[in-house]
């Protein structure tokens, strides 16, 4: 097992893999920013170190001030956490290079899943279910553009390679806007990734977003979690999360689960990951893989009793999954609710100090979160403050419990979006679920 390993975030995130690394007896070391020295798993770490000022590019961003934070505490391993370096390439080939190990897949894996057009050709190598499109980038030859978009149907979606974070994406609804359409695409990707491949796809009009948490030790061993609901969304921002995935095609299910395994296995993956799919009248559509964990793991640990990070623990440790397929089953339904520091109405950030934090409890009720009454949320990072996850026999209780949850929580001093969650799992269309990804923002008249 990894001795002592880096920490390389902040937050819920943070807390969660040092709660793990404790449980598996790994030292751990929490790298900070000047603004965080009070977080939650900065005060529980067996070391801390201050890796910089406010910004995140001159701290959580800072590749060089993290390895020399990895190589002056003697550290084995580095846990990237979501967000900031999690599925940057040059960043895990730099832990390596340094001697340390990356907990998440090799650099190369998170270089080809990083490039869209590179990934989709691995999925279908894979019999993993695409987007019907253009199977490669488009080219300057506007006449063979203009015959795919014809036989795609329109809209279609031009969408960059290297896109990301719902950026470098433009919806074209008729073969007039679309040669122009591509130009600006290009020309934004240029600008914001560097690299102006970009591709076609169906635009499908009425999706659910519907993923699938993969679990893969690199040693011949694959396994998945089942699926997650992410549709309730905003900004392309998800808000609620369930699992598993409700009135979904069973059949349809099953192949696009044992897809994501032989994906896997084919491309000779490593560590958690999930595919993230486009779900329409009944059928699956691999949008893009998460080489890393996400925000909304803990729904499929409460209905799997599978540890998430854990598990990414031992498989970086070299140690096969802990877990075979057929012992996996779900057991009961859970939610999500993402806590935000932000006016319920406006969505603007509302950071400052906590006066008083009361979190919910009781049975099957778990909430993810580093602040605590006195704690200050600082302006310059994401608003996500807390994550209260419920877990029930049924999906109509596992609701109900949350209902409650946020009924008991309080966050005085700042804004919460406590008010909009609330709101949400009282909604009937939820409640009823399998709402599509426009669901959320058409309720609230955006
Ligand atoms: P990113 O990496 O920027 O998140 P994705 O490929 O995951 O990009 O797409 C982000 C979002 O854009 C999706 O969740 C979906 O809402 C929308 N989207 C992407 N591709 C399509 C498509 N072919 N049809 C409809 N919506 C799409």
């Amino acid at each position: 097992m990894l001795e002592k390993v880096v920490i390389a975030n902040r937050g819920e995130i943070a807390l969660r893999i040092l709660r793990a690394c404790k449980e598996l007896g790994i030292k751990t070391v929490a790298v900070h920013s000047k603004a965080d020295k009070d977080l939650m798993h900065v005060r529980l770490a067996d070391e801390a170190v201050c890796i910089g000022p406010n910004s995140s590019t001159e701290s959580y961003l800072n590749i060089p001030r993290i390895l020399s934070a990895a190589e002056v505490t003697d550290a084995t391993g580095i846990h990237p956490g979501y967000g900031f370096l999690a599925e940057n390439a040059d960043f895990a080939e730099m832990v390596e290079n340094s001697g340390f190990t990356f907990i998440g897949p090799t650099a190369a894996t998170i270089r080809v899943m990083g490039d869209k057009v590179a990934a989709i050709k691995a999925m279908q190598k894979s019999g993993v279910p695409t987007v019907p499109g253009s199977n490669g980038p488009l080219d300057d030859d506007a006449e063979r553009t203009m015959r795919i978009a014809k036989e795609i149907g329109y809209p279609v979606i031009i969408k960059a390679s290297a896109g990301g974070g719902g950026r470098g994406m433009r919806v074209v609804h008729s073969e007039a806007a679309l040669i122009n359409s591509i130009f600006v695409t290009k020309a934004e990707a240029k600008g914001a990734f560097g690299n102006d491949v970009v591709y076609m796809e169906k635009f499908l009009e009425n999706p659910r977003h519907v993923e699938v948490q993969i679990l893969a030790d690199g040693q011949g061993g694959a396994i998945h979690l089942f699926d997650r609901d992410c549709s309730m969304q905003r900004r392309h921002q998800k808000v609620v999360e369930e699992a598993p995935a409700p009135h979904m095609d069973e059949a349809a299910r099953q192949q696009v689960l044992k897809s994501c395994t032989d994906a896997c296995l084919e491309i000779g993956y490593r560590g958690a990951g999930t595919f993230e799919f486009l779900y329409e009248d009944g059928g699956f559509y691999f949008i893009e893989m998460n080489t890393r964990v996400q925000v909304e793991h803990p729904v499929t640990e409460m209905i799997t009793g599978v540890d998430i990070i854990k598990e990414q623990l031992r498989i970086a440790s070299g140690l096969p999954l802990s877990v075979k397929q057929e012992d996996v089953v779900i057991e009961g339904h859970a939610f999500e609710c993402r806590i935000n520091a932000e006016d319920a109405k406006t969505f603007m950030p509302s950071p400052g100090k906590v006066t008083q934090f009361h979190a919910p409890g009781g049975l099957g009720v778990r909430v993810d979160s580093h602040i605590y009454s006195g704690y200050s949320v600082p302006p310059f990072y994401d608003s996500m403050i807390a994550k209260v996850i419920t877990h029930a026999p049924t999906r109509a209780e596992a609701l109900k419990r949350m209902e409650v949850a946020l009924d008991e929580m309080i966050i005085d001093g700042i804004k919460t979006n406590i008010p909009l969650q609330k709101e949400i799992v009282r909604d009937a269309h939820f409640i009823e679920g399998g709402m599509n990804i426009h669901y959320l923002e058409k309720k609230l008249g955006l």
